[in-house]
């Protein structure tokens, strides 16, 4: 009864729902929704799901959607996540499916992972006789906030729906056909603080200014900022465990007004937690240096943090052998240090739940497609929608066999 169909088979069901996918993802893209606002997103979500005959829960931690999918039998419970939430940069793409909304892009790519969860839970949909067990699909809010996850746990979700294994995929500049893996540490950690300092205050701007540099001159790498730089960071990410000593320092001056407030605010990335102590004396003494010089003085408070993202080993040991009929063994990056200068929430439910995150590539400089993450010229090339769906698909059936 339960026979999975071959790479082929999928490849083919998949090829046949590429046009469909594109349609999906540009209208997502065209109208995005800030973290916490994916009212329109999430009824465009359920509506699909609904004309699959899923069972679909709405409103869950928010504008968090849940779509529940059955086997053929008894088995597993197995989560795919897809965050919902755009950001608030400007589109500056000309395209057709170019955002309708001023100062609002999906430029993390959540247009992307919604779409190929979509993609995934129809064509799990049609499979239903060829598996067993139970899918959650969870569509998930407020990710670039960094709350949303939490609102989904505080909703209950796990309870309900004892999930036994979680897959999410992401965006990134690889190129569009490989796939990125890391089995353990896969994303930095962050933590944001506030710096208010008393001084008089036309010394404020200067010493927020001379802050500002010194702290982010803590930083023992930068973002890349070429296509170029990122395949020389990848290539990094595949030989050196090193780099998850990396340190990123952000910092901003914050609006001063008449009363005393936080005049500076910053994060700080680092995938190795344990280095934490460090890096706080690091900040401090840098801050020591600079108000000595103009005898002021300040205080430092750390007010949000957010883990690092740790895949489960034996997880990805389980599901690369899908990935690999999916995109053959040569497309396949294995990463042994993490991805150091982005966060996610997924990391609370990583800590609750065996998960994995996978890197989908979604570049394509030979079609002009090298943006970065967070710009306003970020898009991707689509064959990556049915790649996504195809690897996806392809990892949860391998996991919903026994
Ligand atoms: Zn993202």
């Amino acid at each position: 009864m339960v026979t999975p169909p071959d790479p082929a088979e999928l490849a083919a069901m998949v090829g046949s729902l590429e046009d469909e996918l594109i349609k999906i993802r540009r209208s997502f893209h065209a109208y995005p929704e800030l973290s916490g606002e994916e009212a329109q997103t999430a009824d465009g979500v359920a509506a699909y799901l609904r004309e699959l005959d899923i069972d679909t829960v709405v409103h869950v931690g928010g504008h968090g959607v849940l779509g529940i999918l059955h086997g053929a039998g008894k088995g597993i419970i197995v989560g795919c996540r897809a965050d919902m939430d755009a950001l608030p940069i400007n589109d500056e793409l000309n395209q057709t499916y170019k955002s309708l909304v001023l100062g609002v892009k999906h430029a993390c790519g959540h247009d992307v992972h919604m779409t190929i969860a979509l993609g995934t839970a129809r064509v799990l949909k049609q499979l239903q006789p060829h598996w067993r067990g139970s899918v959650v699909f969870l569509f998930q809010p407020a990710e670039e906030s960094l709350d949303g996850a939490m609102a989904m746990l505080n909703a209950g979700v796990l309870e309900q729906y004892p999930i036994e294994a979680l897959l999410a995929l992401h965006t990134l500049p690889l190129p569009v056909g490989s796939i990125g893996l890391n089995a353990g540490p896969c994303l930095a950690g962050m933590e944001e603080f506030k710096v208010r300092f008393y001084a008089p205050a036309g010394d404020r701007d200067s010493l927020v200014q001379q802050s500002v540099s010194a702290l982010e001159g803590l930083s023992t790498a930068h973002t890349p900022d070429s296509l170029e730089a990122f395949e020389t960071l990848f290539r990094r990410m595949e030989v050196d465990p090193t780099l998850r000593q990396t340190v990123f320092l952000s910092c901003w001056p914050q609006a001063v007004d008449s009363i005393p407030r936080h005049h500076l605010l910053g994060l700080v990335s680092m995938a190795d937690f344990d280095r934490r102590c460090e890096v706080h004396a690091q900040i401090k003494a840098e801050l020591d240096r600079i108000v000595a010089v103009h005898g002021a003085s300040y205080d430092l408070t750390y007010t949000f943090s957010n883990p690092p993202l740790h895949n489960d080993r034996d997880l990805v040991r389980a599901v690369r052998p899908a990935l690999v009929a999916s995109v053959g063994e040569t497309n396949i990056r294995d990463f042994v240090a993490p991805y150091p200068f982005a966060h996610e929430d997924l990391v609370h439910f990583a800590e609750r739940v065996p998960t994995a995150l996978f890197w989908l590539g979604t570049a394509n400089p030979a079609h002009g497609v090298e943006s970065r993450l967070h710009t306003a010229d970020y898009d991707i090339d689509e064959a990556a929608l049915s790649i996504g769906t195809q690897a996806m698909t392809a990892a949860l059936l391998l996991l919903l066999q026994d």
